[in-house]
């Protein structure tokens, strides 16, 4: 019956969900998973009246008026919290008092995201509530199923109310902030403000298209015979229902285990993809929790310790100004060097001249600088200072600092800009941007390289540097003939790279690495992009108007087009060379060891023009281990499992580039 079927299928697609977003393991292509959902929604349109609330393709709603109110039933308390180990000591001193026997405490790391409250009658996922002020949260379940990490079916018909708190990996969070920077849009300040951003959404399909997911801690349960007696049984309860888990949780004897713990984290919290503020400390059993209970706003069984603050003063010592490959004149902070959160600051984001007046910095001013999830550490604010008042005001430069020109405003953004095309900073930033690893990623030719090829007067423009002799590199400094070679065959074989690399590289405004791969996927060559109207080009799907209306005109000017001529004379071709090979669609490479002919990199750009895709790890769904000298485990793993092991002979045969 089709019922049945149906729900083998959302079964079958709930089990992959979970391998992937919870278990981290999983165990079919990324190709088979689409085929498999997509067979799911035909099925389904077909017959409505046959979708269930567990239905994958209930994921993706659609868009509410406003969020209603919702009051918890059970409340959500705070946490007393410390930064001192002392505290904490005396904080268990008090509970070791009430129990004649020793107290084993749980720690687990304190996840910066937003806390949540989620509802299941019978195994199925009903509501799903934002903490609120603890008594009355929001009602935000439609946006909450679009997590993957969120179970819509537990693996037990249970009622159980469960809380976790949602984040956003840091690597996404930076992603996001890309990709809105290109598109001009507003910039989240940190992970935690991207999640509640994204969690808000009055439409549930944008919170769909962000990466989000959520660690779960806690289930309220009806008390019975087999309900869980001690905390740490409950986080593995919580794990077999099929809710994700956060695998950084140690069960210990005393409170010099929790300290240790905290000690732990403290630093090695920077290597995790997601933000940490502290470790949150229970006293693991329940009947001791139930015994000890709570102050008016805070369980006394549980308290948290809080990681230093990646904060700190210093003084700004000036303000230096760089120039972009857009034009863009971008204030750093030089600062009276200062350690934090480990490493030595001496040089901050201010992000633009509006930032500086609003905030009223001047030079000679004590800032507060801080580390948070971003790489690069930024100015928060001034802090307060009896010399402000006699410091004078920063006035932003009127003039380009490299060519001296006129700086100017655009329209809807918030930089200054230098609008002198022959201003000799935009023309390096170009340069080096051509030669990165985002654009036609050329080796050897790094900034320093540029600095000098452009002080020689050797190249001014991207063009320049298919012109370069051989002769040409010597004159560098210490440049020998091993190096003049790798630099010169670099720079010509960076003509066979994909169009979409060419697009990215141009600096066309607002078009970033992303939008050149969809524009090229739609205009597969440079003569079906020049006729594109401004219509057809704001009609692709991550496209918006003003982005189109970019590319539009980028195109229709007379300098640009007579650019481009002079790169099909030397030689490059401009179409997308994606060809899908039917050998090569839809299968799953993964590449170990080291290639004669060309790098790891180059080999997986190759399979993805062809339609097939890379993984990191083998499993019994890798379709092919592409092997070159020094292999290692991954090799031993494919011999094991069976998988078919290519050497790089065979993979150029495969791929037609060796007859
Ligand atoms: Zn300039």
């Amino acid at each position: 019956m089709l019922k049945d079927e149906l729900k083998k299928i959302r079964e079958e697609i709930n089990k992959h969900n979970y391998n992937y977003y919870v278990a981290d393991n999983p165990t079919i292509s990324d190709y088979e998973y689409d085929l498999l959902f997509s067979k799911l929604k035909e099925i389904e349109t077909a017959h409505p009246d046959l979708i269930t609330p567990d239905s994958p393709t209930q994921r993706v709603g659609g868009i509410s008026s406003g969020f209603e109110e919702y009051k918890h039933k059970y409340r959500l308390y705070s946490l007393d919290n410390t930064y001192n180990e002392d505290e904490l000591r005396k904080w268990y001193e008090k509970i070791q008092k009430e129990f004649a026997k020793p107290v084993q405490l749980v720690c687990e790391l304190k996840i910066d995201g937003l806390a949540i409250a989620l509802t299941y009658e019978d195994g199925y996922f009903t509501t799903g509530v934002t903490r609120g002020d603890g008594i009355v949260g929001e009602n935000i379940t439609q946006n909450l199923k679009t997590i993957k990490a969120i179970p819509l079916k537990l693996f037990e018909d249970v009622n159980v109310e469960v809380r976790g708190e949602v984040y956003m990996p840091k690597s996404s969070f930076e992603k996001l902030n890309e990709d809105s920077k290109e598109k001009g849009e507003k910039l989240f300040a940190n992970p935690r403000n991207a999640a509640a951003g994204s969690l808000r959404q009055l439409d549930s399909s944008i919170t769909a298209k962000r990466d989000l997911s959520m660690f779960t801690y806690t289930a309220i349960v009806e008390k019975n015979n087999n309900s869980p007696l001690t905390h740490w049984d409950s986080i593995q309860y919580v794990k077999s229902l099929g809710f994700k888990t956060n695998p950084n949780i140690r069960l210990v004897d005393n409170i010099e285990g929790a300290i240790q713990f905290c000690k732990e984290w403290e630093t090695k919290r920077f290597d995790l993809d997601y933000a940490t503020d502290g470790v949150v400390i229970k006293v693991n059993r329940f009947d001791y929790q139930n015994e000890l209970g709570f102050t008016s706003r805070a369980p006394k069984w549980s308290t948290a310790f809080k990681f230093p603050p990646e904060e700190m003063t210093t003084t700004l010592l000036d303000i230096e100004l760089g120039v972009g490959k857009t034009g863009a004149i971008t204030p750093v902070a030089i600062l009276e060097p200062v350690n934090l959160a480990g490493s030595i600051v001496s040089r901050a984001s201010l992000h633009n001249f509006d930032e500086i007046k609003r905030l009223d910095i001047r030079i000679g001013d004590k800032v507060l600088i801080k580390k948070a999830a971003e790489i690069i550490p930024k100015v928060v604010k001034v802090v307060d200072n009896s010399e402000h008042e006699n410091l004078p005001k920063y006035n932003p430069p009127k003039f380009c600092p490299e060519c001296n020109g006129h700086l100017i405003v655009r329209e809807g953004e918030v930089n200054l800009f230098c609008e002198n095309p022959e201003c000799p900073s935009i023309l390096k930033s170009r340069l080096e941007y051509w030669v990165s690893k985002e654009a036609m990623d050329i080796d050897f030719i790094g900034p320093s390289v540029i600095s000098q090829l452009f002080d020689l007067g050797l190249v001014r423009y991207p063009v320049d540097l298919y012109k370069l002799k051989y002769e040409d590199f010597f004159k560098l400094e210490a440049v020998k003939e091993k190096s003049a070679s790798n630099m010169y065959n670099s720079i010509q074989e960076s003509k066979n790279r994909l169009f979409s690399r060419f697009i990215t590289a141009l600096s066309i405004r607002h078009v970033g690495k992303e939008t050149a791969e969809l524009l090229t996927e739609e205009f597969p060559s440079l003569e079906s992009l020049l006729s594109a109207s401004l219509e057809q080009l704001s009609s692709i799907e991550g496209i918006g108007d003003k982005i189109a209306l970019s590319i539009y005109e980028y195109f229709r000017d007379t300098k640009n087009l007579e650019l481009i001529n002079e790169f099909e004379e030397l030689g490059f071709v401009f179409e997308n060379k994606i060809v899908k090979t039917e050998e090569l669609l839809g299968k799953t490479f993964v590449l170990t060891g080291t290639l004669a002919t060309m790098t790891r990199d180059e080999a997986s750009e190759k399979i993805k023009q062809r339609g097939g895709k890379t993984s990191s790890s083998v499993s019994k769904n890798t379709s092919y281990v592409l092997a070159g000298a020094n292999a290692g485990s991954k090799l031993d793993k494919a011999e094991k499992l069976g998988v078919i092991i290519l050497s790089e002979e065979d993979f150029l045969t495969m791929i037609g580039e060796k007859i």
